[in-house]
């Protein structure tokens, strides 16, 4: 199972008058279902959506040339700092590709991921909490962050939550909720 994650980065060269404009974006295939390289992927390219603005298109396409073919993070890091980082610090981005695995942040399906933000399983707004909860019960247990790299922190088997009080109390409720949003045939008379 691959998946296929897109970024748009920033070129100022200027085209001719009417000319088509150039491809911005770099894409990459990765593997969600685990970690190793491929959150560090998912995290080079994050870094690069937040801080990569290029100065004509030939280093664009090598810049892009180089993370589609997968060139080893720590060569990504120590040959192109100022475009992967904001002080140009190759030691700030294999740090920040290799950060130690976090527990992620409120209960499901309105999760987060603890380092960007971004929610596991969509983002909750009105009356999408079905569609949240299918998402859930899809994939109970991802790795690591589809936007940013963040690793995510087990106990065990179980995904471990900040709010780790209520876990219990959440889980037994959760388990309530996609029982009633979807009936097994045996529970069905
Ligand atoms: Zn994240």
């Amino acid at each position: 199972m691959s998946k296929k994650i897109t970024v748009s980065l920033e070129v100022f060269q200027e085209v001719p008058k009417y000319a088509e404009p150039k491809p911005t974006t770099v894409t990459v295939q990765i593997n969600p279902l685990e970690a190793w390289p491929n959150c560090l992927r998912v995290a080079l390219l994050h870094l690069a959506e937040e801080n990569a603005m290029f100065g004509d298109y030939t280093t664009f396409e090598e810049f892009k040339r180089q993370m589609e073919t997968l060139r080893p993070f720590e060569q990504m890091a120590s040959d192109w700092p100022d475009q992967l980082d904001k002080h140009g610090d190759p030691w700030k981005i294999v740090a920040y590709c290799t950060a130690g695995p976090k527990a992620v942040v409120d209960e499901p399906p309105y999760s987060s991921c603890p380092r960007c933000g971004t929610f596991l399983w969509g983002k909750p707004s009105g009356l999408n909490k079905p569609l949240l909860l299918d998402q859930y019960n899809h994939d109970p247990t991802p790795v690591f962050c589809m936007k940013c790299g963040q690793r995510f922190k087990y106990d065990g088997p179980e995904l471990a939550y900040a709010a780790v009080a209520n876990s219990k109390k959440w889980s037994e409720r959760i388990k309530r909720e996609l029982g009633a949003t979807q009936p097994k045939l045996a529970t069905v008379d």
